[in-house]
């Protein structure tokens, strides 16, 4: 697989954690800490920072992404947030299918995929996260697991909307609980993800696709992770929220 063809995403999910006031704070801390790396960067801030999160960002190299979109334009769903509102802010990336909102608020493949399904309508690109639960691994069906969850995701995606796709390879169990996969199961997760695409879209189509890894990547064990072949990038939670650790998986990323 040619990774010349792919840019790194390192991508922070800084969940629900900062007010508007302090994220735009830790952006204007990490502005200079990565202003020179060549990966994308991107945020994911809770909806109620993103014009605070936009505005801090202006001018740099960090993008902004919503954590979640609801799949109808608009109508009688309290709470919610479709992606033409998403769109009409000036952010360009949403965060869809994570794992935190399958395990707390009943996201289901089928929803994942009506959201992914409205958040390209829009214009969007989808950070598309899946990935196996430790009683899955054990049962030695993670490749059925991730292969289904993700073909499910993308049904109906065209291969030229692939593009506006990431796919965020998250085993649960590493989420959140500083247990992380090796690098070699990281990345024989991802070359089977990719696999899956060229077996839906083509190979050129596959060679592309940006693939990450995320579960506990820090600063410590990023650049192992990232120096595998399939994986282009990381979702990082907890460690993206402290602006000197994450501006150290940035730049070990290039
Ligand atoms: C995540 O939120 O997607 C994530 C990977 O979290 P953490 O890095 O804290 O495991």
């Amino acid at each position: 697989m040619n990774k010349t063809l792919r840019a790194p995403v390192i991508a922070g999910n800084w969940k629900m954690n900062n007010t508007p006031a302090q994220t735009a704070g830790l952006i204007a801390q990490l502005k200079p800490l990565i202003s020179s790396a060549d990966s994308k960067i991107v945020v994911a801030v809770p909806f109620i920072d993103i014009p605070a999160a936009l505005e801090a960002a202006k001018g740099s190299n960090i993008a902004i992404a919503a954590q979640n979109v609801h799949w109808e334009e608009r109508g009688a769903f309290t709470g919610e947030v479709s992606a033409p509102m998403l769109k009409a802010l000036g952010v360009p990336y949403v965060v869809v299918g994570h794992s935190e909102r399958r395990q707390y608020f009943g996201e289901t493949d089928v929803t994942v995929q009506k959201r992914v399904r409205a958040a390209l309508n829009a214009g969007l690109t989808v950070i598309l996260c899946v990935g196996e639960v430790l009683a899955e691994r054990k049962l030695g069906i993670t490749a059925e697991i991730v292969r289904a969850q993700t073909e499910i995701a993308l049904a109906g995606v065209a291969a030229e909307e692939l593009r506006r796709v990431i796919i965020a390879y998250e085993p649960v169990w590493a989420i959140g609980t500083g247990e992380t996969a090796t690098p070699e199961q990281a990345n024989e997760v991802c070359a089977i993800l990719r696999g899956l695409l060229a077996r839906i879209y083509s190979k050129d189509a596959a060679d592309r696709a940006v693939i990450q890894y995320g579960g506990s990547m820090n600063d410590a064990n990023a650049a192992e992770l990232l120096a595998q072949p399939d994986i282009d990038g990381g979702l990082i939670g907890g460690a993206s929220l402290a602006a000197e650790k994450f501006a150290v998986i940035v730049n070990a990323a290039g």
